[in-house]
């Protein structure tokens, strides 16, 4: 099974992940726990040139290179995870070139969208399952302000940038009903947030 959570900066991805990497364990599951840009020592060095390289890329090489990392992260590690039989859980995936590179950077943009739909058609590994976390922008722009860790180049976007992100996001999960769950996490502590991802899987399993 391979699992992806998504959302913008500040939803609290970071601490699901950890609660649904214990949650997991213990109840004995071989699994993997992996990331997005990143994941593979080559992913990670492209990781580092997109998230704090010198330059700033074009949109179509910045979506190159988020699928080139996404590429070498499949064919050298998630596909063998899957095909020993491991529960892969990814933070992030193509639902997040779509919304920070499609919806985000080129305002949703036709040929943009047709072009991540197209790499993502020839690289065939699908998430069966993904989380898409949400909070409102004021909670997100409030954690993000007392987290206080060096920002990477998409994290010191504007304003206007992150509710395209946001609205990018939920018009993924309206498209694909089928794999995307959505949960609102304001009003909910990351405990039970955490409960209702596990058993969301526990079924799939
Ligand atoms: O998951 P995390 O929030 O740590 O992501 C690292 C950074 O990469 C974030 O600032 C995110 O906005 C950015 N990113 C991006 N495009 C992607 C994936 C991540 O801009 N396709």
């Amino acid at each position: 099974l391979f699992i992806t959570l998504e959302g913008g900066e500040g939803v609290g991805k970071s601490t699901q992940l950890a609660l649904l990497e214990r949650a997991l364990q213990a109840r004995g599951l071989d699994i993997l726990v992996t990331r997005e840009p990143g994941g593979s020592p080559v992913a990670e060095d492209l990781r580092n040139l997109l998230l704090f390289g010198q330059h700033s890329f074009s949109r179509r090489s910045e979506i190159l290179t988020h699928f080139a990392a996404r590429f070498d992260h499949v064919d050298q590690v998630i596909e063998p995870a899957l095909a020993a039989g491991k529960l892969v859980v990814c933070d992030r995936f193509t639902d997040s070139t779509l919304a920070y590179q499609a919806y985000g950077r080129a305002e949703g943009e036709v040929g943009t969208l047709s072009l991540i739909n197209n790499l993502q058609k020839q690289l065939g590994r699908q998430p069966d399952m993904t989380f898409l976390l949400e909070v409102s922008r004021d909670t997100a722009r409030r954690r993000l302000a007392a987290r206080g860790k060096p920002t990477d180049r998409y994290e010191k976007s504007d304003e206007d940038f992150h509710i395209r992100v946001a609205e990018g996001f939920r018009t993924i999960a309206e498209q694909n009903k089928n794999r995307v769950i959505v949960l609102s996490t304001e009003h909910m502590p990351a405990e039970k947030v955490n409960a209702v991802i596990v058993e969301h899987i526990l079924s799939r399993l």
